[in-house]
C-alpha cells in the first residue's frame, strides 16, 4: 500500500512548491477534485521505487486571535486521511503563532506528524533555525523546496517505517480483484448489495478490512472474486464508522489495488469532472476497466439516446473500455458485468510471446516506417512482453527517445488490434539498443 502523505501550513510557506517537487518524479494525476475536497489536491509520486500519494491540504491562516478554525478542520479532515503529516514552517518567516497553534493542534489530536522548515536557501543556518527549536521536536528536517535540496533525503526518511510491503487483504485475495468506485450517489453501496444479495452468488464471511476499503471474497459460477468495496457496505454494521464518507484516497488505494475497475457514473446527472478525475487515474494506473452507466430506469428512449451519445462523445479515449447501462435498484444489467469482467481481466492478463509481438511490430512498421530523425530512420527491431495488468510492451530499437507520441498511438493501436485486446489500457515502452 502507499503511504499518503499530507502538506499542511500556512498560506505561501511552499506547500504546492514541495508538492509539485514530490509529484514530478511521475507524470502525476493531480486533480483537483473541486466541490468534493475545497483546495485540495492530490498527487502521486516516487522516491526510488517507493510509490507515495500526497495531499496538499490547502493553506491554514490566523490572526492574533489565533488559527482560522474551520479552515484548519478543513485541513484535519484531509490529514485524516493520511499516514503522515509534514507541517512545513517558513525559515524565512520564523516561527509563527499559527505554526505554535498548529502544533499544538496536531499533538492533541494525536497525528503522527513531522515539521519541515523550508526556504532555507541562502540562510546562515542559525537564523534560519534558531526560533524553531524551542518547538522541542526533533528532528527538524530542513529543505528548500524551490531548489529542491533536502527533499529527497527528507522523504525517504519520514517513509522509512512505512513497511514496503504491508500484508494487505489484497494480497490474502483468492480471485479476480474488482474495485467498485465512483463519486458519492451514484449507486455503489446499492451496487455492492445487489451483487453480493444475487441467488447464484456465495459469498465467504470474514471480509477483509484495511483501513480503506472492505475487501469480500465471493464466488459465481466456479469463479473467485474479491470484491473492493470503496463504499463500506459491510462495514456500516459498526455504529462509529456510520458516516462513513467518500474518500479520495480510499478510492486510489482501491483502483491501484484491483485488477479491474468497475466506474459506475449516474445517468440521470450525465458525466461530470469528477468522473474524468477518476477515469484519469484509472488509465494512470493502468487498470483494467468497465464503464457503468447506473440509475438506467426511469428514462424514456429518447433520454437515453441523448445520454449515451453524450456519454460515448465524452469518453472517446477510453474506447477499449466496454461501457454498461444498468440500474442497481432494479438489478437489471448487473449480471452482464461479469463478463465484461473476465473479458477485461483476461485481456489484461494474457501472455504475449516475444515472437508475436515481434512479428506484429515488423508489419506495422513495414505498413508505416517510424520518421526519420536527424537525418537517419527510426528503427524498431523487437518486442516482449513487460508485464501484465496492464499489458506492457516493450519495444527495442535505435532514437526510440525519439518516437514521435503520434506513433506510439499508432503502434497501440495496431497491437490491440492485433492482439484482440478490449477492456484495458496498454502501455508501450522503448528501449534504445544501438
Ligand atoms: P503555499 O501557499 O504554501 O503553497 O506556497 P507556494 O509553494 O505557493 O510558495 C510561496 C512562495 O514561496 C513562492 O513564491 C515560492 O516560489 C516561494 N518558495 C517556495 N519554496 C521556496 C524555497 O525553498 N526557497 C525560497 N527562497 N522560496 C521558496
Ligand atoms: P453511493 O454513495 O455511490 O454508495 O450511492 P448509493 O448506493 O447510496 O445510492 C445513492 C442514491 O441513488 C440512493 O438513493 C439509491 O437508492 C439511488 N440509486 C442507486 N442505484 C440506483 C438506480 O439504479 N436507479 C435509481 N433510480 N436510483 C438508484
Amino acid at each position: 500500500m502507499k503511504p499518503v502523505i499530507a502538506l499542511m501550513g500556512r498560506p505561501n510557506v511552499g506547500k504546492s512548491t514541495l508538492f509539485n517537487q514530490l509529484t514530478r518524479s511521475r507524470d502525476a494525476l493531480v486533480a483537483d477534485f473541486s466541490g468534493l475536497t475545497r483546495d485540495r489536491k492530490y498527487g502521486e509520486g516516487k522516491v526510488g521505487e517507493r510509490p507515495y500519494v500526497v495531499i496538499d491540504t490547502g493553506g491554514i491562516t490566523g490572526d492574533e486571535n489565533g488559527i482560522d478554525l474551520p479552515m484548519a478542520q478543513q485541513s484535519m479532515a484531509a490529514a485524516d486521511e493520511a499516514d503522515i503529516v509534514l507541517l512545513i514552517l517558513d525559515a524565512r518567516a520564523g516561527l509563527t503563532g499559527v505554526d505554535q497553534e498548529l502544533v499544538s493542534l496536531l499533538r492533541r489530536q494525536s497525528i503522527p506528524f513531522h515539521v519541515v522548515v523550508n526556504k532555507i536557501d541562502g540562510m546562515n543556518s542559525d537564523t534560519a533555525m534558531g526560533d524553531f527549536y524551542s518547538l522541542g521536536i526533533d528532528p527538524l528536517y530542513r529543505i528548500a523546496a524551490s531548489h529542491n535540496r533536502g527533499v529527497r533525503s527528507m522523504i525517504e526518511e519520514v517513509l522509512a517505517p512505512f513497511p514496503e510491503d504491508e500484508i494487505t487483504a489484497e494480497e490474502q485475495a483468492h480471485g479476480i480483484k474488482v474495485a467498485i468506485v465512483g463519486r458519492p450517489n451514484v449507486g455503489k453501496s446499492t451496487l455492492v448489495n445487489r451483487m453480493l444479495g444475487e441467488e447464484r452468488v456465495v459469498v465467504y464471511d470474514h471480509p477483509g478490512t484495511t483501513r480503506d476499503s472492505v475487501y469480500i471474497d465471493f464466488e459465481r459460477e466456479g469463479e473467485q472474486y474479491t470484491l473492493i468495496d470503496t463504499a463500506g457496505v459491510r462495514r456500516r454494521k459498526n455504529v462509529k464508522e456510520s458516516v462513513e464518507k467518500f474518500s479520495i484516497v480510499k478510492t486510489l488505494k482501491a483502483i491501484d489495488d484491483s485488477n479491474v475497475v468497475l466506474l459506475l457514473m449516474d445517468a440521470h446527472e450525465g458525466i461530470v469532472d469528477q468522473d474524468m478525475h477518476l477515469l484519469g487515474h484509472c488509465i494512470e494506473a493502468g487498470r483494467a476497466l468497465v464503464v457503468v452507466v447506473n440509475k438506467w430506469d426511469g428514462l424514456d428512449d429518447y433520454q437515453k439516446d441523448r445520454i449515451k451519445d453524450s456519454i460515448s462523445r465524452r469518453l472517446k479515449f477510453v474506447e477499449f473500455a466496454q461501457m454498461h447501462f444498468i440500474s442497481a435498484l432494479h438489478g437489471s444489467g448487473v449480471g452482464h458485468l461479469y463478463q465484461a469482467i473476465h473479458t477485461a481481466y483476461l485481456a489484461a492478463t494474457q501472455k504475449l510471446s516475444t515472437n508475436y509481438l515481434t512479428r506484429i511490430l515488423e508489419g506495422a512498421v513495414s505498413d508505416h516506417p517510424p520518421p526519420m530523425v536527424n537525418g537517419r530512420r527510426i528503427k524498431l527491431r523487437y518486442a516482449h512482453a513487460g508485464g501484465q495488468n496492464p499489458p506492457r510492451i516493450v519495444v527495442h530499437g535505435n532514437q526510440t527517445t525519439k518516437v514521435p507520441a503520434s506513433y506510439e498511438r499508432y503502434l497501440e493501436n495496431v497491437y490491440r488490434r492485433e492482439l484482440g485486446i478490449e477492456g484495458t489500457p496498454i502501455k508501450i515502452e522503448f528501449r534504445t539498443t544501438e
